[in-house]
Formats: C-alpha cells, structure tokens, sequence
C-alpha cells in the first residue's frame, strides 16, 4: 500500500486564474481534486502554495557534473574535444552525479529526469547500473538512454580537404553490432516502467553514427516499445556535414531510417528548415529546447516559435551541466520562455508563462509518449507533482504565481514534491538521500583546477576552422 496524502487549500492555475482546491494522492496517482474533501492519510497544508504538474528535465547528461565550469568558451565541436580529454571516473562517480543531478531538478520543479548517459567506455554496463541505482535512491522518475556511437569523434567535424579519420577516443565508440547490444541488454536489466525507471535508445547523433546503427536502433526501440532520444542539428557544422553524408538534410535521412515518431525527443535543434520542421511535426516528434547550453556553446537559437505555430511537440531541459553549467530547470524554462521574444516582432507568438508551465510538464510527457498519464492536474494522472511555497522571498509579493515563477528567479521556491505518490522534497529537503554526505563525496573526489588545453582539441582545430570558415 503506498502513502497517500490529502494537500488542502493549494493554489491551482484554472482557466479563469486561481482556485483554492483539496488534492488527494492515493496509490501513486491524483484520486481526487475538490473543495473541502475528506482528509484521508498525511494531511499538509497547503495554503500559501501553488501545486503544478512536475516538469521534465528533458535532456542531460548526468555525468558532466564532474566537469561543470571547467570547459572554455567553444564551440560544441571543440567543447567536446575538451570533454572526452578528461580523466577518467569511475561508476560511483556516475553514482554520485546522477544523485546531484536528480535532487537540482527535483529543487527546481521536476520529477522527470531524461539522462542521455554517457557510460565509461568498456564499462558500460556498471555505468548504467550507477545510474539507475542512484534515481532510484532519489525516487525521481528517470529516463536513461545511453549514449552509444559507432564512428569516431573527427567525424562529426565536416570534411573539407582534410583527411578525416581523427583515431583520438577510439575508446569511445563501438562496433554498431557492439553499442546495440549494450543497449538491448540495458533495457532487458533495468526497463521498469512499474518502477518509474525506463530505458531509451540513444544514439549520440547521426553525425557520429551510420546508417546500420540508426537502424538498429530504430529496429531495437520499436521491438521494445520503449522511447529514442537522440542530438540533433545542434550546430551549424552539423548541417554542413548532413550535406557532405547525405546529400540532404539530416531531418529528412532521420526520417527515411524510420527515427522520427510519438516516442523520439530530439535535443537543440537549432538548425532546421521548414521542411524539417514539417516532417517533426507530422511524425509527432518532439524538441527539447536546451536554451542555456545552446548560448554556453554558441550553437545558434532555436526557432522555437516556429516549433510552435507547426504544431511540434516542445518542452524543456538542462543538458549536461559541462554546458549549461547547472540543473536549474526553472533557469532553462525562463531562458528558453524570454530568449525567443528576440526572434519575432509579432508578439502574439511569444510564449507566455501558462505556456511554457504546460510544455515544461505535458510537452515532457508528451515527449515521452506518456502524454495521457502525466503533466497535467487530473483526477487518475500519475501523481508527480510539485507544491511551491507562495511565502518564499523571491515569490512574493503576492500576484500572479505562474508569471512570477517562470519569469523572475524563484530560488528556494520548492515546498514538496511528489514522484509517483512518494513524496521525496518535503519543507524544501530531498527525504530519501542525505545531501551533506553527498556533498562530502563531491568535494573528497574532486579539486580545484582551471580550464586545460585539450591535445584532441588542438588536432581538431584546424580542421573546425577551416570547415566553419574561420581560416
Ligand atoms: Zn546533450
């Protein structure tokens, strides 16, 4: 028999503004919504609080958090150089990451965390155990694709005249054959819906994938069931090398290999055409707007209106906090609200704050195929949801809750949060892991240092610049 808890008095967005209600949580799921109910199980109150649908962290990468604020200003082709040349962790520091980055999203509005992980090259499988052992410590719902590629790093970067077999990281990619191996034995260990924990296939990207193993992905995802989350067009040499592969864009070969769909969320992207962004829009797949990282990275602005007025699927995400450099989800959400009033003088396009709540909740579901279950407040939804405290310094003074959370800087604003009826923030502490300890752990197995110069970086360079026509 899991908890169940009467919430009374939230405050709860209504069409015509706010409304005063009871909410009842039972058997993981929101079994009533009303005015005086009974009050059944642990009673909070929840006056002076506004209850929302949990957000999603749509895409991150868990582990960067042991490289966060070391990388230089550049951009993603040499950021990544930078990346792959750190030194070396071990799964309990995938272990420790993953919790750090579960309890910043949980602190910052969601309950969903869609880690695309990159696993410890020949120690994949512990990788993804770490990980999953620490969202299920936390309790937040977790969605981890492993990142699997099967071409080398140099191959992301466009071709020009130079010679493009850049061996540097051999370790990091795999055989095709290998890397979907890896993942099918992932979901056949640890895809648990039940339990909150599922697995994606998640290739990095078509720049470093081929064709044989986007299919194979396509082919593992489908017999599964189960979501593909992958990078795409995040920068402009990504578009560049789409032409130079396959003579077209990579939206419309994505979409040939069978890729797109209702169950595949796409990272950034950033440069798309009309054509791409109808063929997203007419296979239901979604974009995961990553606004910080996306300026960290110089890699462009999303045309995220444009998104919207096609009828494409959009929610929200930190991406890895190597490029970000933090898991503030409401950081993202106001960014990623504010960035596209830049974009379009029409301004009945700009995104309001309703808005952006509903595709930071129901887009992430959405994105996951579980549109039906979760992101909104319904009696029978799954009951991941989060209650802000209206009393917080930066929520006050009083007016209107929704605008004053997703434009202003709400810190400290996490009340409780609830993730498949457990409630795991309650008075603004996470209840399942002791942070201090965490915090020890992080500081025990790191020190300061200042950015580096990355040797792959430095073969790469010429060849960026001259691709990039910066030489
Ligand atoms: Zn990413």
């Amino acid at each position: 028999m899991k908890d169940s808890y009467t919430l009374t008095q939230v405050l709860i967005p209504v069409d015509s503004g706010y409304a005063y209600r009871d909410v009842q949580i039972a058997e993981g799921t929101i079994a009533a919504i009303g005015e005086n109910l009974p009050q059944t199980g642990q009673v909070v109150d929840g006056r002076n609080t506004l209850l929302l649908p949990g957000f999603v962290n749509a895409h991150t990468h868990s582990s960067e958090m042991w490289q966060r604020g070391l990388i230089p200003p550049l951009p993603l082709e040499l950021w990544l150089a930078d990346l792959f040349d750190f030194g070396e962790i071990d799964p309990e520091h995938i272990y420790l990451s993953a919790l750090g980055t579960a309890i910043e999203t949980l602190l910052s509005g969601g309950t969903t965390v869609v880690d695309h992980l990159v696993p410890i090259p020949g120690r994949e499988m512990e990788s993804i155990e770490a990980a999953v052992r620490a969202y299920r410590k936390v309790g937040i719902r977790a969605f981890i694709g492993p990142l699997l590629q099967d071409e080398p790093i140099g191959a992301s970067v466009p071709k020009g005249n130079f010679d493009n077999s850049d061996t540097a990281h051999a370790s990091h990619h795999l055989a095709a054959p290998e890397a979907l191996e890896i993942a099918e034995a992932a979901i056949n260990a640890y895809h648990c819906p039940a339990d909150g924990i599922e697995i994606m296939v998640a290739p990095t990207g078509a720049q470093l994938c081929s064709d044989p193993f986007l299919e194979g992905c396509v082919e593992l995802s489908d017999r599964h069931q189960v979501c593909r989350h992958t990078h795409l067009l995040e920068s402009k040499a990504q578009k560049i090398l789409a032409q130079e592969k396959y003579g077209e864009s990579m939206v419309a070969h994505l979409h040939q290999l069978g890729f797109l769909g209702d169950r595949t969320s796409f990272a950034h992207c950033i440069w798309l055409e009309d054509d791409d962004i109808a063929l997203m829009a007419q296979t239901g797949s979604t974009v995961v707007h990553n606004p910080l990282s996306n300026l960290r990275l110089g890699s462009g602005i999303a045309p995220l209106l444009k998104y919207r007025q096609a009828g494409v699927n959009v929610t929200f995400g930190c991406d890895g906090a190597a490029s970000n450099d933090s898991q503030d989800l409401l950081e993202a959400i106001k960014i990623g609200t504010l960035l596209h009033n830049t974009t379009d003088f029409e301004y009945h396009h700009w995104i309001t704050p309703r808005e952006s709540v509903q595709m930071a909740s129901l887009g992430g579901a959405k994105g996951l195929g579980q549109g039906d279950r979760r992101g909104s407040l319904q009696v029978g939804q799954e009951a991941d949801l989060v209650m802000y405290d209206l009393t917080s310094l930066s929520m006050l003074p009083r007016t209107d809750p929704v605008g004053l959370l997703v434009m202003g800087r709400p810190a400290h604003a996490v009340h409780s949060a609830w993730v498949r009826g457990r409630r795991v923030i309650k008075n603004g502490s996470v209840t399942t892991v002791d942070v201090e300890t965490l915090k020890s752990e992080l500081f025990a197995r790191s020190n300061w240092q200042v950015q580096g110069h990355s040797p792959t970086r430095k073969r790469l360079e010429p060849q960026y610049r001259v691709a990039m026509g910066l030489d």
